[in-house]
């Protein structure tokens, strides 16, 4: 059992790849071509007059990209509470407006693009099995709101056991239904989930848009644009009055360069300061692999991006925060013509020793499967005789306190970040693209909590989130 994703397995496999021809003179480079990357281009194409070189050191969309579960959702992998204690409620509200404003932006570039891949917006649900996470959930949901932004509202089962547990302050934020209503909305019977929040989300194939993205981006500006893949960059060099990129056999030089690398693999960066940008990038991020598996069913049920919070970790993940499964059922066309509904799950995950290599061909781990397994079973579809066609791994840059890196080099001004992808990156990265573009068009924006710091920010400088007894009371 290897490597073998849903979202590869669509792709067209005849599509000639060019790698660097010759030496290159470009004026913005952008490094990466995965959803970052292709985000980042498009909108540097739309937003400048610039000429775009993508350079891909293996294949369009092969890296998370192409590895993913393919859920379109904008929240962070850290509680809002934290955000707003590191940031400030103003700073972290923006923050959650840019992502959100990338649902827009997905939409431009599927109606700019022509395409007719499938790209589905619904509502869906995290259902809950405990009070500390129904409590984390409503003061994120109090927080949100305070900042001005729309949320779900939290339905509690009436007969949860807990309910008198739970704040006066809170009790606008969060309505009681019977069980039917939760079993049925997180479609499983298992009495644990208790508690249920609905928020907007979709499904696409991000490996197939950026494909068909890149298509499109080659017949509108076919002397503007070039995407050049198996072409891996070793060494980025930031001199004063240009970049240059260091190919193997060729060199390119270029204005400006925007690393969309995901944030992990070996690339060397050199400023008039040395090394120093270069340690920093290397050690504001880690790897982490994701493990999904996927199997078919006939098309039945409309698409659904449900998350479920156990009681009791099931020793899921190395990263922090709190572990779930996520299942994902949406159309897919395995042959031509062919009409299933694929199932996705995923959840487990494993750290990456620091500057480890990630191996795409490593094998499946047998442990994620036996996880996954066991969860389909408990939860989701009782079915004795599980088989998984599609059983696929990726690779997450994180960085250290969780946010993506999007904007330019505080020090150095030709050399821009949109990494840094953590578990949900698809939206944020077209946000990022967007951003980063109308940057490098002379745009100015206030303060972020995508800026990139001067010294590599850890969680643990980010003021405590209030404790649950603080909660409480
Ligand atoms: C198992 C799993 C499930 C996920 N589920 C979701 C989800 O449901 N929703 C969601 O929003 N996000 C999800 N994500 C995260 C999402 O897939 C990523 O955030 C997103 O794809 C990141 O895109 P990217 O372009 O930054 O990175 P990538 O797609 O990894 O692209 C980076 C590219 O840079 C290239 N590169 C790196 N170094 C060099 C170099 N030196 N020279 C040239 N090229 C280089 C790589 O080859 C790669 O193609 C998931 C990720 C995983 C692994």
């Amino acid at each position: 059992m290897t490597n073998n994703s849903p979202w590869i397995h669509q792709l067209d496999h005849s599509r000639k790849r060019t790698p660097l021809p010759a030496d290159l003179l470009t004026d913005v480079a952008v490094i990466g071509a995965g959803i970052a990357g292709v985000s980042t281009a498009f909108s540097l194409l739309k937003h400048t007059d610039r000429k775009v070189a993508l350079i891909e050191g293996y294949k369009l969309a092969h890296g998370a990209t192409g590895h993913n579960a393919g859920q379109m959702v904008t929240y962070f992998e850290r509680p809002f509470v934290e955000i707003v204690n590191e940031f400030g409620l103003e700073m972290a509200a923006q923050g959650q407006k840019d992502v959100d404003g990338a649902w827009e932006l997905a939409q431009e570039m599927y109606t700019e693009a022509g395409l007719d891949i499938p790209m589905m917006r619904f509502e869906s649900y995290s259902g809950f099995s405990t009070l500390a996470q129904v409590l984390e959930h409503l003061e994120d949901d109090r927080l949100r709101r305070a900042g001005g932004i729309r949320t779900g509202t939290l339905e509690i089962w009436e007969e949860a056991p807990f309910l008198y547990e739970i704040p006066e302050k809170y009790r606008k934020l969060f309505v009681l239904v019977p069980r039917e209503e939760i079993a049925l909305k997180l479609e499983t019977l298992d009495p644990q989930y208790v508690a249920l929040l609905p928020e907007q989300r979709g499904v696409m194939n991000s490996a197939l848009f950026c494909q068909e993205v890149v298509r499109f981006l080659s017949e509108k500006y076919p002397d503007r644009f070039a995407l050049y893949e198996e072409t891996p960059i070793g060494k980025v060099a930031v001199h004063a009055e240009k970049v240059l990129l260091d190919a193997g056999l060729h060199t390119i030089e270029c204005g400006k360069v925007v690393l969309c690398t995901n944030g992990f693999e070996n690339i060397e960066i050199f400023t008039s300061s040395g090394l120093e940008v270069n340690s920093r990038f290397h050690h504001s991020l880690h790897g982490v692999v994701g493990y999904m598996t996927g199997y078919l069913e006939p098309k039945a049920g409309v698409p659904a991006a449900i998350h479920y919070y156990p009681a009791v970790d099931p020793g899921l993940t190395d990263t922090p925060g709190a572990p779930y499964f996520y299942v994902t059922r949406r159309p897919y066309e395995y042959q031509e013509g062919g009409n299933h509904n694929l199932i996705s799950i995923g959840g487990p995950d494993v750290g990456l020793e620091s500057r480890a290599h990630y191996d795409r061909d490593r094998q499946f781990s047998e442990k994620a499967k036996k996880k996954i397994e066991d969860f389909v079973r408990q939860v989701y579809d009782k079915k004795e005789n599980l088989e998984f066609l599609f059983t696929w791994h990726g690779v997450m840059g994180y960085t250290k306190n969780m946010l993506r890196m999007v904007g330019p080099d505080p020090s150095f001004g030709r050399l821009y970040y949109n990494l840094g992808c953590n578990g949900v990156g698809l939206l944020p990265s077209i946000f990022g693209g967007d951003k980063v573009a109308r940057q490098i068009a002379g745009e100015e924006f206030a303060p972020s909590i995508f800026d990139i710091p001067k010294a590599p920010r850890t969680r643990a400088e980010s003021l405590p989130a209030p404790a649950l007894s603080s909660l409480l009371q």
